[in-house]
């Protein structure tokens, strides 16, 4: 008995600490933890429940309608904050946070290190080639593709390189939105559209008033 009010106590404390580090409040973060639950697996007794890559991406692509597998293996990563390839609850919420209801200034952060692959502080062109390649894929074109992917570069690389160094640095790109904030994904789709982010934050509000 008293091990199980201990416990009650501490999954109590574990979704107050989550409502401070996240935009939602305590039913929404119930809610959402249920959806982690259901889509998790847990390895043995003692396991914390965690969410596999492969039914992360099943969910974005049902819920959110999100198809491009580049950019959602990078969403992925940029949830997976301790990088052990799961979403523990707390890196599900704090992400879906980001996502859903994140600041101007939290999407800037997540959508660069969206974009920044390799975690190095900056947007190459080898890694916008990576993003932008994909959005010319299926044109009809004459012209080589790869042209046309290296004129989006410069384009890219004209709007936003304010330091002259030919790639994107976080303070760039900071810069670059503020003064545009439709650029924030100038690299490809990492956050949900609108209607489709209203949809899930209904379906949460109408699954919380019971
Ligand atoms: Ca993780």
């Amino acid at each position: 008995m008293e091990n199980l009010k201990a416990k009650a106590r501490q999954r109590k404390k574990c979704i107050e600490d989550l409502q401070r580090k996240s935009h939602f409040s305590i039913p929404e973060i119930e809610h959402l933890l249920k959806i982690h639950r259901k889509k998790a697996t847990s390895h043995g007794k003692t396991d914390k429940p965690k969410m596999e890559r492969q039914k992360f991406s099943d969910l974005l692509h049902e819920e959110f309608k999100m198809t491009d597998d580049v950019l959602i293996d990078r969403v992925f990563r940029a949830f997976d904050i301790d990088a052990d390839g799961y979403l523990s609850e707390e890196e599900w919420v704090r992400g879906i946070s980001i996502f859903l209801k994140g600041t101007m200034e939290e999407q800037i952060k997540y959508a660069f290190s969206v974009y920044d692959q390799n975690s190095d502080g900056f947007i190459s062109r080898e890694e916008m080639f990576q993003f932008l390649k994909n959005c010319l894929v299926n044109q009809q074109t004459e012209e080589d593709p790869d042209e046309g992917v290296k004129d989006l570069i410069e384009i890219v690389i004209k709007k936003g390189d304010y330091d002259h160094d030919s790639k994107i640095s976080l303070k760039d790109y900071e810069k670059t939105v503020g003064e545009d904030y439709l650029l924030l994904e100038m690299l490809g789709p990492c956050l949900p559209s609108r209607k489709y982010a209203n949809k899930f934050l209904h379906s949460m509000e109408c699954n919380t008033k019971k």
